[in-house]
């Protein structure tokens, strides 16, 4: 029996989370948008921004911030989930550094937005560390700011010294580019602003089909002349965008507070975001009540796509995660693990994200993000008002514009071919403990996992 998965945010979020009313009937507007997270809400935003008399409604199956938008780690990175090498090799030097520029661009244009509109979500730019805690992790992530040096596009150095105090540290990666965030708080704060401006939210709405014009929903048809498919990993559930996207679990926990003195051996500063250099992802971040809120991959695909409440939990990776943080930082002593949640994010087949609309039907979509969407969703919600509303922008001839990721392979290959990539990354880290030298695993999986 699943046990309910209640996360750090959404127990820490100041205003009691009501359902909005559901759709009751039929209706008329000019955008409907499918799913309630950030990339429909910052839509519906620069849509009403542009053009307030527009009619935008959100279709949301559950309740706003439901998804990956209300349970994430909150790093509000620049990071795409295509290197800045592989962009390059795909688009060129100036198409490549236009997304990544628009991408650190994003991260300011989230923090103007919450301090405009009055939404306290904890936003701190104060950067991120990614720790080299072994000799090989040195070698390469000193490779990785060589090459960001050399490519001039994304601001990168080497630090260490006294305040790289994860466990073995032998220096780390740092950039300026990433904002630490209440993930919540920004959800339910970006919620109210554009309900404020005209937006109607209907929550407990769930949408089975759109086709050019029309969205059929569990409650009731909507008209309208643009629908934008927000909906991420769960689209996957989707009859018509099943094998467009595929949903991979990251789960996360919680500490109680730790006091300053602790957070001072620690050497984060409040904001910090951090990881460190294996190839299984880890994140974590001192959250503004001075916790560790840290999450990773790790748990397996389910077979069929399919998504379950039970899946938000696993014992198995919620204790690597606990045991894993104790050993990067046993400054903090025993961890009272006070929260663990998780949730589905959205994998495409190439593992390039994506914002489109197409100008004959109406019809649009945005996300691919993988595990970095809170920053491109807002870049995904400018491009597509710019592209609905007809602006002339910058945004809408980047590179990502349009782009279309092949379908997933039917089952049972996508299970192999995703669950493969899990257990690699975690031999792949065993090997290079072992070997010392770079995962061969790791370099034969690298199609399926997008390194
Ligand atoms: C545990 C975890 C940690 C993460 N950490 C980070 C991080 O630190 N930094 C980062 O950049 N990214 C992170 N991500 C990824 C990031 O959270 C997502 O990429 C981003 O929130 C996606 O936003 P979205 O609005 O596109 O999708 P979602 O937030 O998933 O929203 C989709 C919405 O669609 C709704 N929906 C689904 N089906 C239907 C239907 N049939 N009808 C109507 N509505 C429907 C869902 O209920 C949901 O509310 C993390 C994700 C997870 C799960």
């Amino acid at each position: 029996m699943s046990r309910p998965t209640v996360s750090l945010w959404n127990d820490t979020v100041p205003v009691s989370v009501s359902p909005r009313p559901a759709l009751d009937g039929d209706t008329v507007v000019d955008v409907a948008i499918v799913g309630a997270g950030l990339t429909g809400i910052w839509t519906a935003y620069y849509l009403l921004k542009r053009d307030p008399s527009l009619r935008v409604a959100l279709l949301e199956k559950h309740t706003v911030g439901f998804g990956a938008s209300g349970r994430n780690g909150g790093w509000a990175s620049a990071l795409f989930p295509q290197s800045t090498a592989s962009l390059i090799e795909r688009y060129g030097v100036d198409r490549a550094r236009g997304l990544r520029d628009a991408m650190v661009e994003s991260i300011g244009e989230i923090g103007r937005v919450v301090e405009a509109e009055g939404i306290d979500c904890d936003f701190a730019r104060v950067g991120t560390l990614i720790y080299a805690r072994t000799a090989l992790q040195e070698k390469m992530l000193r490779a990785e700011v060589a090459e960001a040096q050399a490519l001039g596009i994304d601001h990168l150095e080497w630090v260490e010294g006294d305040h790289v105090r994860a466990s073995n540290a032998r220096g780390a990666t740092f950039t300026h580019d990433c904002a630490r965030v209440h993930p919540a708080k920004l959800v339910q704060g970006l919620a109210r602003v554009i309900e404020a401006r005209g937006a109607t939210i209907y929550d407990n709405t769930e949408v089975l089909s759109w086709v050019s014009g029309r969205v059929t929903t569990a409650r009731g048809a909507v008209t309208a002349k643009y629908i934008i498919n927000a909906t991420e990993g769960y689209g996957a559930s989707i009859k018509q965008t099943h094998r467009r996207i595929l949903p991979l679990y990251s789960l996360m926990i919680a500490t109680a507070p730790l006091p300053d003195s602790v957070w001072d051996d620690i050497g984060l500063q409040h904001g910090h975001t951090f990881s460190d250099g294996r190839n299984l992802i880890i994140y974590g971040q001192r959250t503004a009540d001075n916790r560790f809120a840290f999450g990773g991959r790790g748990a397996r695909y389910h077979l069929g796509s399919t998504i379950k409440p039970e899946y938000d939990r696993s014992d198995t990776v919620f204790g690597h995660l606990e045991r894993t943080l104790s050993e990067m930082f046993p400054q903090a002593g025993k961890l009272d693990i006070t929260h663990r949640w998780g949730g589905p994010l959205g994998v495409p087949r190439d593992w390039h994200a994506h914002v489109a609309l197409d100008p004959a039907t109406g019809i649009g979509s945005a996300g691919g993000y993988v595990g970095d969407g809170l920053t491109t969703t807002n870049l995904a919600g400018r491009t597509l008002a710019d592209l609905i509303t007809g602006t002339d922008s910058h945004l809408t001839t980047l590179p990502w514009v349009g782009h279309r990721s092949p379908d997933w392979e039917f089952e049972p290959l996508r299970f192999i071919g995703a669950n493969a990539g899990l257990v690699g990354m975690t031999a792949a880290d065993a090997e290079e403990a072992a070997t010392g030298r770079p995962s061969i695993i790791a370099k034969l999986l690298a199609p399926l996992t997008g390194h």
